[in-house]
Order: C-alpha cells, then structure tokens, then sequence
C-alpha cells in the first residue's frame, strides 16, 4: 500500500467508525505524520484527495477556525468525474438519457404532492416562460426544474445523483439545440411538458407524471435526431 493510502485507509475507518463525523476536524497534518508513521507529504496528497471527493475542507491558517474539516458534498465530487468522463465520450448521451429516465420518473412517481420543492419548481417554470430568454438561460432553468422535481421525491442518494448528472444534462441539451428545426417551438412544447408533469404530481397521480418524464426526456432527445432504436416508442 502507497503511505498516502495509508492515510486515507486511516481516515476512512474513523469515518465508519463515527469517530470522525461531517463538521469534525483531521488532526493536524504532523500529528497525523507520527501518528501514522508517514511522512507529511503523504499526509497532504490523502487530504487532497479526500478534498476532490468531497469528503474533508482543506484548512489554512492557525487558530480555532484552522485545520481540515470532514464536509459531505457528494454532488460537486460526482458531478466533476461525470463531467470529465462524458468529456472522454465513454459515458453516451443514451445512457445519459436512459439514467435520467430511470431516476425522474421514480422521484416524480414517489413525490409527494405537498412537497416544498414543488414550490421551486413552479417559480421556475414562471421563470421559463419570460419569451425573451436565451437558449442557455432557458436550458439552466429546465435543469434546475428538473433536480427540484427529483428533490420532492425526499431521497437524498437520488438527489445526489442527480445534482451530479446536472451539468452533464445541460451539457448535451446545449449540444442538441443545434439539430433542432426550430429552437422556439421546442421550447414552447418543453413549457407545456413542465406544466402537465408538475400538475400530475400535484394531483398526486404519480403513475401519470412518470409517463409525462419520460416521454419529455425521451422526445427532446429524439427531436434532436438522436435516440433511434436506442430507446423504444411506446415503452411504458
Ligand atoms: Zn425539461
């Protein structure tokens, strides 16, 4: 085992272990150098590892505020590795699309209908419907529809999840936008489309809503000429 390995070992069985909980701080780098026997350079490359991850908040200075403190910010270290990993072109589109299929219409189907979120989702579908939006503002306000939409369901791994495929989606329906015919019909159909599935879910007629998802999902990908034989017409 690599000595930075070591020290992540270390830090991950405190974790488990609880005695090492979110809002708690690593003991300072050299105590943690002799403690485990391995050099502060090793101790370092583990924390900026553990930073990437979301996991610990590097600490500067000295002082009550000082040293590196265990966070849980699971989005921000998913949504990265997404993004990059789609960059490489070996996460497709389709299973992007497949992925948000799966995950949306179980939220919107187990949401319930007094959910908060569903509050941010209708200022946000107003927020759409301004005509003179751009295509990306429009675009970073269907996301951010979308991840309140999967927030109401109240699960916090599949909200996660989501958070983390949210710039990757936005990535790809940018690109798309390009092979559509006529960007302003599509959007006025998307704004329709965000209307019936946040009423289905209001209505608490969840089996609707999750048709509603996926077929909204599906049809923008297909608009833009992709998705054939990929994804079948018509599957429940
Ligand atoms: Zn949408």
């Amino acid at each position: 085992m690599r000595t930075h390995q070591l020290v992540l070992h270390w830090i991950e069985s405190r974790l488990s272990e609880g005695q090492l909980t979110v809002g708690g701080r690593l003991p300072a780098e050299r105590t943690l150098a002799e403690q485990l026997r391995v050099s502060r350079t090793s101790v370092r490359e583990a924390i900026r590892i553990l930073e990437a991850m979301g996991v610990v908040r590097a600490g500067v200075g000295s002082g009550p505020e000082a040293g590196t403190v265990v966070i849980s910010d699971p989005t921000a270290a998913l949504g990265s590795a997404l993004r990059l990993h789609v960059a490489t072109q070996h996460l497709p589109v389709a299973d992007i699309v497949e992925t948000r299929v799966l995950l949306e219409s179980w939220a919107v189907a187990k949401a319930s209908p007094d959910a908060p979120e569903l509050e941010e989702a209708a200022t946000l579908l107003d927020g759409m419907a301004r005509q003179d939006l751009g295509v990306s503002d429009f675009l970073a306000l269907d996301v951010r529809f979308h991840l309140a939409l999967a927030d109401a369901a109240g699960n916090a791994v599949v909200s996660a999840m989501m958070g983390s495929l949210r710039e990757s989606i936005q990535g790809y329906a940018a690109q798309l936008t390009a092979n559509l015919p006529d960007w302003e019909a599509t959007a006025s159909r998307l704004r329709v489309e965000h209307h019936e599935i946040l009423a289905a879910v209001r209505n608490d007629d969840g089996a609707r809503a999750a048709k509603l998802v996926a077929a909204h999902i599906e049809g923008y990908y297909k608009e833009a000429g992709l998705g054939s034989g990929h994804t079948e017409q018509g599957r429940p």
